[in-house]
């Protein structure tokens, strides 16, 4: 067993619904900047599972090899083991606790009106809802909670979670003891990503993402199929780049060269073949050593499951220590940390 290290700096937690591959738009969300940080911090990263759950209930089979996946993509992606503590959130059952507690004082309203909830359910009526998707942003506060983390890398979506989360902290610190600091939003300075099809959100489900672990000639395909300026017919009709998800992805992962791009396609002196050529070589060099870890680690699966076990005993070990804190907090604490012999 490895020796479990303890923590000594200010904590960053970020993590993923395990729902599947991650995407350019995962990486330009946040996982870029939790790669960039993981060192200024004692990062964690949440494997949530759990979350998963609540819109994949139904289908609890595919978890564990999404969860084998998104770690690869984790560690092709630069996540470092020695850096940052990988971990499952349903193994970390304190996590589940917390959110019993959180629940208490969160009203039903603030949840149906939080903006994410109401853009991810649609139009469905309350009565339609199930209480573990309108109860996400609670369980989100517990996984924040219980590692007491400082900083949260977000993109700019998941900034109404943040703030309920904030308020929660703030009222069970002020119902019964201070216990848990209040985090902050580190927001990703890259832009939200539209789909490959210009639909407002990359997303899986919608089938228009590039994923981190796509081959070159899958990078070439998405490029070459994903559309742009309607209105420009010849290559040098005046293009208009902000509608144009290639010029998005240009601006996210091409930064200095944007404002050129930007001006050759306004003009019509670019056209979208050769726009389409300059991001695929920047985003294939991105790409290249990411390739390169993650055949490192298939090669050498073994070490996957230590690093998810290690990471997870560490959170483990985290959690009783902050849940004791709380159950004396709130009087729970009745027979020496609820230890009965
Ligand atoms: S030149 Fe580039 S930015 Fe302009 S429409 Fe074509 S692909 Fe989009």
């Amino acid at each position: 067993m490895n020796q479990i290290i303890p923590f000594s700096k200010e904590r960053m937690l970020s993590g993923d619904r395990v729902t599947g591959k991650l995407h350019l738009g995962h990486y330009a969300g946040s996982l870029h900047n939790r790669v960039k940080l993981q060192s200024r911090y004692d990062t964690l990263v949440m494997l949530a599972d759990v979350q998963a759950l609540t819109t994949h209930f139904d289908h609890p089979e595919n978890i564990s090899r999404h969860l084998r996946e998104i770690t690869l993509d984790y560690l092709a992606a630069g996540v470092d083991p020695n850096e940052s503590t990988i971990f499952i959130q349903s193994m970390v059952p304190e996590i589940a606790e917390l959110t019993v507690f959180f629940s208490m004082f969160v009203t039903v309203n603030s949840l149906r009106h939080n903006p994410t909830i109401k853009a991810e359910s649609g139009n469905r009526s309350l009565g339609e809802l199930y209480y573990g998707f309108l109860g996400y942003p609670v369980s989100q506060t517990s996984d924040i909670a219980f590692c007491k983390a400082t900083v949260i890398p977000v993109g700019e979506d998941q900034l109404p979670h943040l703030e309920l989360t904030r308020k929660l902290i703030r009222r069970f610190n002020e119902l019964y003891r201070p216990v848990f600091p209040e985090p902050q939003a580190i927001i990703s300075e890259m832009p939200r990503l539209v789909g490959t099809d210009g639909n407002a959100k990359m997303s899986k489900s919608l089938g228009n993402t590039i994923p981190l672990d796509c081959t070159e000639e899958e990078l070439a395909f998405k490029i070459r199929k994903a559309v742009t300026d309607p209105a420009r017919v010849h290559k040098d009709d005046p293009g208009h780049p902000e509608i144009c998800p290639i010029f998005s992805y240009h601006q996210a992962f091409r930064s200095q060269e944007a404002d050129k791009i930007q001006e050759a396609c306004q003009m019509g002196s670019i056209g979208c073949t050769m726009c389409k050529r300059c991001l695929f070589k920047d985003l294939n060099l991105m790409l290249e050593p990411m390739r390169e870890r993650r055949a490192m680690y298939t090669r050498r699966s073994d070490d996957i499951e230590d690093i998810l076990k290690t990471g997870t005993r560490r959170a483990q070990e985290l959690a009783k220590e902050t849940l004791g804190e709380v159950r004396e907090a709130m009087g729970l604490d009745y027979f020496n940390h609820n230890q009965v012999n």
